[in-house]
């Protein structure tokens, strides 16, 4: 789609499946089922939406999908589709890997992050954007690397450490324009530093939500993941975000929806209504 000047393109990186009840946090099955179908094992499917930004100075990759490091067990627990697709993704387009400048991890969790790093000849890890900067938060950075008993199963270190040695890590502290147009706003909520990227161009501007609202079935304010660290933080800032996005007519991209990508919402009353359209 164009935004302006800018060109982006919602990434088709494949499917993996999440637990349903965690996925809808205090939403009752019986009301969530009905939108986001439950497997035999209550898991619901979810796709992995990375977007790509041309500015036409800068290419910027926002999260990186799930990347193939998966033991067995993962595979089978979360579905994990192999091959992903994010680097058929960026052929479709005329592009390779050395072409992205910027990758922009939302924050750390494996199924955002996990393109972050491939596996080279030798079987050791290595940034597979090997002239990008790779921006992130720095608190994000901290509880990545030290995480506690209820966080470490979100976070892998082979999707980080590599970047470290290589020196292309770039910390930053709350909210920040990474390149003109392309800004980074800390929501918490999900993770103490989560962040939404927000493109603006020529006066129109676009929202890549991350976990904020995971799909276009997580429009409601009170449909919170109870993987949510903070879930009352999220419900808090959604609701301040869909006055902005209702005034703004944003165009909300949502990372993990496996229908609908992309959409504007309107108020109906009190009520938020979600208005797709046909990106891809
Ligand atoms: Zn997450």
């Amino acid at each position: 789609m164009e935004l302006g000047s800018f060109k982006i393109d919602i990434l088709h990186d494949g499917y993996f499946k999440l637990d349903g009840g965690a996925m809808f946090g205090v939403v009752p099955k019986q009301v969530w089922d009905r939108l986001e179908p439950a497997d035999d094992r209550n898991r619901i499917k979810l796709a992995s939406n990375p977007t790509l930004v041309r500015t036409g100075d800068h290419t910027i990759l926002i999260d990186t999908g799930l990347g193939d490091k998966y033991g067995p067990s993962s595979l089978d627990h979360y579905e994990i589709e192999l091959p992903r697709y994010l680097t058929a993704e960026l052929h479709r387009l005329g592009l390779e890997p050395e072409n992205v400048d910027y990758v922009i991890n939302t924050h750390l969790h494996f199924d955002h992050i996990g393109g972050n790093t491939v596996r080279n000849e030798a079987g050791d890890f290595i940034p597979a954007f090997p002239n990008a900067k790779y921006v992130m938060q720095k608190a994000e950075y901290e509880d990545a690397m030290s995480p506690g008993p209820r966080t470490k199963a979100s976070y892998n270190p082979d999707d980080i450490v590599p970047l470290q040695e290589s020196g292309q890590i770039h910390l930053i502290d709350g909210d920040t324009e990474v390149v003109p147009g392309i800004r980074m706003r800390v929501t918490g909520g999900h993770t103490r530093s989560h962040s939404i990227v927000e493109i603006e161009a020529e006066g129109q501007k676009a929202l890549f939500l991350a976990d904020l609202i995971p799909t276009s079935s997580h429009i409601r304010v009170p449909y919170v993941m109870g993987y949510d660290l903070f879930p009352a933080d999220t419900a808090t800032y959604k609701e301040e975000l869909f006055k902005e996005a209702v005034e703004g007519d944003y165009i909300l991209i949502f990372e993990h929806s496996p229908h609908v990508k992309a959409g504007r919402v309107r108020f109906d009353g009190d009520e938020i209504r979600f208005i797709a359209e046909p990106y891809a």
